[in-house]
């Protein structure tokens, strides 16, 4: 009855997909060939030597668990790496690479519940409330305010953060609730604040939890009956962060435990971080006297980033990664993934990925074409930021002067164009298309949409200049 190894990858590959974006899926774990089981050890062949490095960087927690629940406790994984810079008699070599173990954990990625046991949610609540628990803080330490870029995008809320972060329990902003859309950094900024309260106060209880392993911890101490000792446990926290809550919603056992622990921290002033993809007004399923607490303190949301900020982000990413991209790549990344920081990122690794695949440097091409192949059949939109961009270099103009009220032929002319490709690119109004392009009205871009088509139909060098741009817009 026992898989084979081909099998029992297949299995491991239903469960990785599920728990990880389609696109990391695709660059980390599709390439990747199951080559033999023997008796525990599966190996599998991966393309390089970064390529390993990087799963067991990022991946190995989901690798182990998935793993051991294939084959069972004893699993083990091995590596076999395809040589790199191999000539034509390319033999790929077998490198038996442990994965490495406990040492290893401290980088793993902590917002992934570590349990590797086959009794997973044998938590520390089983130890009664009143001896002081070494509670593992569940933070990941790359996600700290040094490597939180700020900007006008997450302003308010990072600095509500910093407070709660330099006097937990001590301001008004208590709970703290971080809202916003999917991939603008409630996470990221949740950890920070834990880890700035954990360096300043080493001996403070700080607890970073999902709201998915609170409530799964929750329904199995139903079933132990210890709900005792899984109350007792949350409520001698000292800060408790709790990440996602929108998920309790329509769960009306966890929210009722969820809101005596919080009525308890609170009047102890023990500080409270929430996080949700909504303000408390739009959570739809969610006991009116829990949201009236969220409203007790400050809610803070994060937006999406504008350019800068976005450049910004990657320039620190590059630096803690060590790696340096010409600025082009960089800013054409920025550019054009819009939609939020962590497709942004998985745009930038993908972009390492290739290039360590194919061995080949990192160039504007090879970062078009990746973008192309990730991006664009997703959520891409040419952003009006990047057709003004375009427009400016290719006219040889500035985009203050573009923005500008400049009525001179030139500058009218390449307004013109870049309002009529923001109509017909993106999806944005007309009025949005006029403020961002220096503050007019629906009707001026109607009109400059009119006069670049009648113009594009008489004027020959002028539809020339919209046919190059097009292309340079479109990425041929
Ligand atoms: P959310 O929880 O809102 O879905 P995350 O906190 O997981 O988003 O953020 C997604 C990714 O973007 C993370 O890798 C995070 O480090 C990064 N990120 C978000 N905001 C910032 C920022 N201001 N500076 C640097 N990195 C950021
Ligand atoms: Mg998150």
């Amino acid at each position: 009855m026992s898989k084979n190894h081909t099998e029992i990858w297949d299995a491991c590959l239903k469960v990785i997909k599920d728990n990880i974006a389609l696109q990391a899926y695709k660059t980390w774990f599709e390439p990747i060939i199951p080559v033999r089981l023997d008796s525990n050890i599966l190996t599998i062949q991966v393309p390089s030597h970064f390529f390993y490095e990087w799963l067991e960087e990022h991946y190995i927690t989901l690798l182990k668990k998935v793993i051991k629940k294939e084959i069972g406790h004893e699993a083990r994984l091995e590596y076999s790496i395809v040589m790199e810079n191999s000539d034509r008699n390319t033999k790929p070599y077998t490198v038996k690479l442990p994965t490495s173990d406990k040492n290893s954990l401290k980088n793993e990625p902590m917002n992934m519940p570590i349990n590797l046991g086959d009794n997973p949610i044998r938590n520390p609540f089983i130890i009664p409330g009143l001896k002081k628990v070494d509670v593992d803080s569940n933070l990941n330490p790359s996600y700290s305010f040094e490597n939180f870029v700020e900007g006008d995008c997450n302003r308010l809320a990072r600095s509500a953060g910093f407070a709660v972060a330099n006097k937990p329990g001590g301001t008004a902003f208590n709970p703290l609730l971080i809202y916003g859309g999917v991939g603008l950094g409630k996470t990221h900024l949740a950890h920070a604040i834990g880890i700035e309260i954990k360096k300043q106060n080493p001996n403070k209880t700080v607890l970073y939890v999902g709201s998915e392993k609170f409530a799964h911890q929750f329904i199995d101490a139903i079933k132990n009956q210890t709900t005792n000792d899984f109350i007792h446990f949350y409520q001698m926290i000292d800060v408790l962060i709790i990440d996602d809550v929108q998920f309790f919603a329509g769960k009306e056992k966890t929210q009722d435990v969820f809101f005596h622990i919080f009525n308890h921290l609170h009047q102890n002033n023990k500080q409270i971080i929430l996080t949700s993809d909504k303000p408390p007004v739009e959570m739809q399923g969610m006991e009116q006297r829990l949201l009236s607490r969220f409203k007790w303190g400050l809610s803070a949301d994060l937006t999406t980033p504008d350019l800068e900020t976005r450049i910004a982000i990657l320039q620190k990413k590059m630096y803690s990664n060590g790696i340096e991209l010409p600025d082009e790549v960089v800013e054409y990344l920025a550019y054009s993934v819009n939609t939020n920081i962590r497709e942004m990122e998985g745009a930038f690794t993908s972009l390492l990925a290739q290039a360590s695949l194919n061995k080949k440097a990192i160039t504007l091409d090879l970062a078009k074409q990746m973008i192309d192949k990730f991006v664009k059949n997703t959520a891409r939109e040419v952003s009006i930021d990047y057709i003004q961009k375009i427009v400016c270099d290719y006219f040889d103009l500035s985009i203050d002067m573009l923005k500008s009220k400049t009525r001179k032929r030139e500058v009218v002319q390449a307004r013109q164009i870049s309002m009529f490709f923001s109509k017909k690119m993106t999806k944005s109004s007309l009025a949005s298309i006029g403020a961002q392009c220096g503050g007019k009205d629906h009707a001026t871009v109607l009109h400059a949409c009119r006069t670049v088509i009648n113009l594009a139909e008489t004027d020959k060098q002028f539809k020339g200049y919209l046919e190059d741009l097009e292309k340079k817009l479109t990425l041929q």
